[in-house]
């Protein structure tokens, strides 16, 4: 095919990219967002195949590459639970980090096209490409090691490490121009190997709750790579999907730190991680709470009082998901409904274990999506609502995040479900959330918990209601 083809055929997916990453921003046109996406991939791959540089014995070897990594891929998509989805996004994106290294070197390696300066700004584009890959590739290692539970989540905090870290950024630059301006394999060498010790180091460093930033970073980290790699193999395609990647993983980073109330380099040089819980647990108001100890409901008391409510509020978390309750919930809602009273949803923007976690889920239950509102456009409405149910969510959902500076949380903008007249907290244990720390809320005369399985209990409080 002719390069003019390729270069038109690219340019029509990289705007079905963008338009696929418009589709993303809501709800209502993800769907179509992705099948954008996914055409202008198909189109990429076809053009790609097509490109005169591709010789014809190698669409072959591509072609069967590419099926046994897309039926991988299948079998991974179909089988992978929700709550695993993070942790597969971060060996998704170790993959970008390798193949990135590998095309530096691929590179690196083969004879060179180029001469002079041009030659020198090749091997700088190379040596970036290769640092980017091999930092993104060990630090997702590390994220989905600390997010599959196999190693600790705890911070992991190298002593001096911001010496360390200038150290790192002095000696790669000097790498750098060893490399591209005196061609040195070596310094390509040790450089790789310094940025992937480096990964390691960064990612281990932040625990606790901001691993979801973390992830999200190295998402955006993956994109620059990939852009990195377009600009060593000369693929304009790569470098805009590349960037496209970069700059949105990077918005939603700085999304998800609004949202936690951190700027990023509080997230990726702090010691959040390391001090997370126990400072809350020591507030006096709270211990003088907790030695009361907590309101409980039975479920037909729960159903009881939600037969008597005009509005309702449902605020699912991290539990909604493990225990699949998004069915039920909305079968719960639309009981309510039809004895008049108003059924909405609040999200929270990090609740569960992914950003939109829980807008996927209450859509597989066909939840309406004008029902389904973000933290700020409902949280005014709390003091006003008869009754919150809170099922499996903690971190979100917690007032010290308001009023107390000692708490991890505080500065971290909550769903002010303290605020209605009756909130009922679904759950199986008074043990706390991902961020490590206690709940005040749990404690509070307005507050009843409803212990056990998120599943359970509602499809329990569906039936007292329906029999009621
Ligand atoms: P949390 O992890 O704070 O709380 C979830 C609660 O659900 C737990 O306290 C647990 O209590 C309960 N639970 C677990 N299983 C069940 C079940 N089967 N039935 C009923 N309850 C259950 O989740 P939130 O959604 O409130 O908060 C999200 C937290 O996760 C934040 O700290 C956020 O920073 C972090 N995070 C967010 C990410 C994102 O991108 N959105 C990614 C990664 C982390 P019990 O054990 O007693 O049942």
């Amino acid at each position: 095919m002719d390069t003019s083809i390729v270069a038109v055929a690219y340019l029509v997916a990289a705007v079905l990219f963008i338009a696929g990453l418009a589709g993303l921003s809501g709800q209502e046109t993800a769907r179509r967002g992705n099948a954008l996406g996914m055409a202008g991939m198909a189109i990429a791959l076809i053009a790609t195949l097509l490109h005169p540089d591709v010789s014809p014995e190698h669409v072959g070897i591509i072609v069967a590459v590419a099926l046994a990594g897309g039926a991988l891929g299948a079998v991974l998509a179909v089988r992978v639970e929700m709550t695993a989805m993070p942790e597969l996004v971060a060996l998704l994106h170790s993959f970008v980090g390798l193949s990135a290294v590998l095309v530096g070197f691929a590179s690196a390696l083969q004879a060179g096209h180029h001469d002079g300066f041009a030659a020198v700004v090749h091997r700088g584009e190379v040596f970036i490409d290769v640092v980017i890959g091999a930092v993104t590739f060990t630090g997702s290692i590390v994220a989905f090691l600390k997010l599959r539970g196999s190693i600790s989540g705890a911070a992991l905090i190298v002593p001096g490490r911001h010496a360390v870290n200038l150290g790192v950024g002095a000696v790669t630059l000097g790498l750098m121009a060893t490399y591209a301006g005196y061609d040195q394999l070596g310094a390509l060498l040790a450089a790789t190997a310094l940025a992937a010790a480096f990964g390691v180091v960064l990612v281990h460093a932040i625990g606790g709750a901001d691993m979801p930033v973390a992830v999200s970073l190295l998402n955006s980290y993956s994109g620059w790579t990939a852009a990195a790699a377009g600009f060593v193999l000369g693929n304009d395609l790569l470098i805009i999907t590349g960037a496209l990647v970069g700059s949105s993983g990077a918005i939603l980073s700085y999304i998800m730190c609004k949202a936690m109330n951190r700027s990023i380099w509080n997230v990726v040089f702090g010691e959040y991680g390391a001090t997370a819980g126990g400072a809350s647990a020591l507030d006096p108001a709270l211990a003088a709470a907790v030695a009361r100890g907590v309101n409980t409901a039975s479920i037909d008391e729960a159903a009881q009082i939600l037969r008597s409510a005009t509005s309702v509020i449902v605020v699912p978390g991290y539990g909604m998901a493990v225990a699949q309750a998004q069915g039920p919930v909305r079968e719960l809602a639309e009981l309510l409904e039809a004895q008049g009273a108003t059924v909405r949803y609040a999200i929270h923007p990090v609740a569960g274990r992914l950003p939109g976690h829980m807008n996927v889920l209450l859509a597989e239950a066909n939840v309406p999506y004008d029902t389904v509102l973000e933290m700020d456009d409902i949280n005014g409405d709390f003091p006003h609502t008869d009754a919150v149910l809170v099922l499996g969510a903690n971190d979100i959902v917690n007032p010290a995040a308001l009023d107390d500076p000692k708490s991890p949380l505080y500065g971290m903008p909550t769903l002010e479900v303290h605020k209605a007249r009756a909130v009922f907290v679904v759950k199986r244990s008074m043990a706390a959330g991902y961020a490590g720390v206690d709940n005040p809320l749990y404690y509070k005369d307005n507050t009843m918990m409803v212990f056990g399985d998120a599943r359970k209990v509602v499809e329990q409080i569906v039936k007292a209601m329906a029999h009621g």
